[in-house]
């Protein structure tokens, strides 16, 4: 089969491999289609560990054409996704039931190969039919699933105001999320174009224009807006700059929620005395490894809509030119369809 892989950072041929040859808890799935992640441009640099020779890809859907001796409940033909973090249950944090925490963490496209190829295979028990979704919303599954974690991270008190920093594709259905689970108000910042417009009109209720050049214009937008800051903030950029303002944005006894891809080296500067006196709370919320059922919930019954969210799709063969797309920051979400 065909697939992208990386031999070294930035290092990636198009190139024939082997098919994979499935265990007989396995299912091979034909890939339709594989969502250009955040995680994927970090891999591309070699950051988050990833294990080389490696084709990444984690936003996969697709059909199942080989099933392995032992599965059940699953049968050729069938379309399919899949959740892509596996835990090993047995560290000590699989142990107290922290599996997302696992110390041997494997995820599709980072530690084993994802889906930039014709064929992937599975766990049996990772994989989801996917019946009463297209291939474009199929793509958006995993991150649906990283914003109900997401949700569950934030802990939300219902009527609570909150600013979300950038209009990603996950932010795109984050802000979903809220406005679904008893925001009062969802205010969106991120620079202004296609993505503030999206999510004007999935969700937000106000939208902000970031200014990169003159920060301070926002900042004074924002706090107009809410003046005593907003009670939840989430930071689904990558800046450290925006986490520095996101900080100073919460209101007291707020909560900040780290949400975004940062670089590995990123630092930001925070101020314990600050964080104290107005008794801040800062959490992270990283991926997910039991939310998929819940996103296909969200997704089936159209309450969270992604159609619009995919705006590109790039054969597999000029994954170079996707990569070009996603670093541009032109589109949303740019599907691979091998
Ligand atoms: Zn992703
Ligand atoms: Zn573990």
């Amino acid at each position: 089969m065909k697939a992208i892989v990386y031999d070294a950072p930035r290092k990636f041929e198009y190139r024939d491999v082997d098919t994979p040859k499935i265990r007989p808890n396995e299912v091979l799935l034909r890939v339709h289609a594989c969502g250009v992640c955040g995680t994927d441009l970090h891999v591309h640099e070699g950051e988050f560990g990833p294990r080389f020779p490696l084709t990444p890809g984690h936003e996969f859907s697709g059909e199942i054409v080989e099933i392995g001796s032992e599965v059940t409940g699953l049968n050729k033909g069938q379309r399919a996704t899949a959740s892509t973090t596996m835990a090993c249950g047995k560290c000590f944090y699989c142990q107290r039931g922290d599996f997302l925490q696992c110390e041997n963490l494997d995820g599709i496209g980072v530690e084993v190969n994802g889906a930039f190829a014709e064929y992937i295979k599975l766990r049996s028990d990772l994989v989801f039919p996917i019946e009463k979704l297209s291939v474009r919303e199929s793509v958006m599954v995993e991150p649906t699933a990283c914003a109900v974690h997401g949700m569950e991270t934030l802990d939300m008190k219902p009527g609570s105001t909150v600013l979300l920093l950038g209009a990603g594709p996950t932010g795109q259905v984050l802000a979903q999320l809220l406005k679904l689970n008893g925001a009062a108000r969802v205010t969106v910042a991120a620079p202004a174009g296609p993505k503030l417009d999206l999510i004007a009109r999935l969700a937000a209720d106000d939208v902000v224009a970031i200014d990169r050049q003159d920060p301070e214009i926002h900042r004074q937008h924002l706090r107009e807006l809410s003046p005593h800051g907003f009670d939840y903030v989430v930071e689904a950029t990558g800046s450290p700059q925006l986490l520095q303002d996101a900080i100073s944005l919460a209101s007291r006894r707020g909560t900040i929620m780290v949400y975004a891809v940062y670089a590995d080296a990123a630092t930001a500067q925070i101020t314990p005395a600050d964080i104290m006196r107005r008794e801040l709370q800062i959490k992270g919320s990283f991926a997910q490894i039991d939310c998929f059922s819940r996103a296909l919930a969200y997704l089936e019954s159209k309450k969270v809509k992604v159609d619009e969210i995919v705006t590109h799709e790039v054969p597999l063969p000029d994954y170079q030119k996707a990569l070009e797309l996603a670093w541009s920051r032109k589109g949303i979400k740019i599907a691979i369809i091998p």
